[in-house]
């Protein structure tokens, strides 16, 4: 591969990790109800500030050593892995889309479910500042995305919150416990926005499929009596991101049972 290929995957990882310091606040902040804008980003312990070469992704904490400048109070390595998580899948998007149009609303796309995945991890909400804008940047982006038509991205939607909808109604009957959060249900809507009502069943299927895979172990050590707190938010977000990624190689490989 030429030497200017890798260096876009370079400059892709950089604004990624960039992004992914940005989105630790977020995740930090939006649940609370602050404003991700100011003040400056701040020691939680000791309240000193942080310069500019502190807030480096990733080469701040390596250099730091993982614990604040000032009180010395150790930083979770969460921050560091979210800004290389985000660089990585920054990397893959322009690696699967090139220069295109899809590569800029792809990086929103996966950093917002970055932040969705562990705001949901910590707090086991969703919030709706993200899902619902997202749904409908992701129906506009829909005109610039060569194979999601807007007509895709509507019925996406409609689909997307209607079936988890049916879904979280039938579990609430059967079971006279709420399941699903409506949080969930607004994120796979924002989902089918952005990747067509195509994807939605596949994402319902890969999600539920690595949720068993997590959840049941977790049930059986944790002996629970099958209602745990695990967010279904993460599970979407990955099938979403496996979906988007891989989802056509996948679904050509699940029809090859079928069609030979
Ligand atoms: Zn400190």
């Amino acid at each position: 591969m030429p030497f200017e290929f890798y260096f876009f995957l370079g400059s892709a990882f950089i604004l990624g990790a960039v992004i992914g310091s940005f989105l630790n606040v977020c995740i930090y902040r939006i649940p609370a109800g602050e404003s991700i804008v100011s003040p400056r980003s701040r020691c939680p312990k000791c309240g000193s500030g942080i310069n500019w070469y502190q807030n480096i992704p990733i080469l701040s904490y390596l250099l730091l050593g993982g614990k604040c400048a000032s009180c010395k109070v150790h930083i979770p390595l969460r921050y560091p892995m979210v800004e290389a998580l985000t660089g990585l899948l920054f990397v893959i998007v322009i690696y699967l889309f090139g220069f295109s149009w899809a590569t800029p609303v792809y990086w929103l796309f996966t950093a917002s479910l970055v932040a969705i995945t562990f705001i949901d991890l910590d707090h086991q909400i969703i919030p709706d500042v993200i899902s619902l804008p997202g749904i409908v940047i992701g129906f506009a982006c829909s005109f610039g995305i060569p194979w999601v038509s807007w007509t895709d991205s509507i019925l996406g939607i409609l689909i997307g919150g209607g079936s988890l909808f049916l879904v979280a109604f039938l579990y609430e009957i059967l079971t006279k416990k709420e399941g699903m959060g409506g949080g969930d249900i607004k994120l796979l809507a924002m989902l089918g926005a952005f990747l067509g009502w195509q994807a939605v069943l596949p994402i319902v299927f890969i999600s539920s499929f690595l949720g068993s895979l997590v959840g049941v172990p977790l049930m059986l050590l944790k002996k629970a009596d099958g209602k745990l707190a695990i967010p279904f938010g993460p599970f979407l977000a990955a099938g979403a991101l496996i979906f988007l990624f891989w989802g056509r190689d996948l679904i050509r490989w699940y029809l090859s049972f079928f069609v030979t």
